[in-house]
């Protein structure tokens, strides 16, 4: 009970602070943030005291991204922005500065100069192998379901993959063409890093 009576954020999501609230429903609100990324940065908290993501059930995460979703269309039209960036920071880590649960949706324009792209990480195949493995049954384990065996995967030791160069073709004006890269190993993608993120604020449960 403390830390919900201590939150300022559970002030905010249930309306014991004035806010510039622009959408309200029975589990969540939306507020226009008072130190924004950007102008026209929109919080969605949680009424109920959630500190990261993975305290919350999945209807309650689900609600979250469509109210995310129905946000960024009308954040879109109001301020005819080109795009929106949504994201959520799980732990002091990865940028949470409140000790509640909040989804951003910022609206995005070209050259912005909002910094949240990540350089690139450039990994060797190796790397990227000692990751897929460590992270598989981890998801796995998150869905519920048995991790997969060795040999399903085909990866012919003398079909190499291709290592894709992130670097941005010198010549302008050209899209970027698919010729000679591969699909990744077994056509799956690894999953975000924010899945292990989480697995570690949960303690793995
Ligand atoms: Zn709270």
């Amino acid at each position: 009970m403390a830390d919900e009576e201590q939150c300022i954020f559970c002030h905010i999501a249930n309306g014991k602070i004035p806010t510039k609230k622009v959408y309200e429903d029975d589990q969540v609100v939306a507020v226009l943030d008072i130190n924004p990324g950007v102008e026209g940065h929109v919080l969605v908290l949680t009424k109920k005291h959630v500190v990261v993501m993975p305290q919350m059930d999945d209807v309650l995460v689900g609600h979250v991204g469509m109210v995310a979703k129905q946000l960024s269309q009308a954040i879109i039209r109001a301020f005819k922005c080109e795009g929106t960036s949504v994201f959520v920071a799980n732990g002091a880590s990865a940028g949470q500065r409140a000790p509640h649960f909040m989804l951003h949706v910022m609206p995005r324009k070209e050259k912005d100069g909002v910094a949240l792209q990540p350089s690139v990480v450039r990994l060797d195949e190796k790397s990227m192998g000692a990751l897929y493995s460590k992270l598989v049954p981890s998801v796995a384990k998150a869905f519920g379901k048995e991790p997969p065996k060795p040999e399903a995967k085909k990866e012919p030791k003398d079909d190499k993959l291709q290592t894709t160069n992130h670097t941005l073709p010198t010549d302008t004006g050209q899209e970027p063409t698919a010729k000679g890269q591969k699909p990744t190993a077994n056509g799956q993608q690894p999953k975000s890093k924010l899945d292990a993120i989480m697995d570690l604020l949960t303690g793995g449960k």
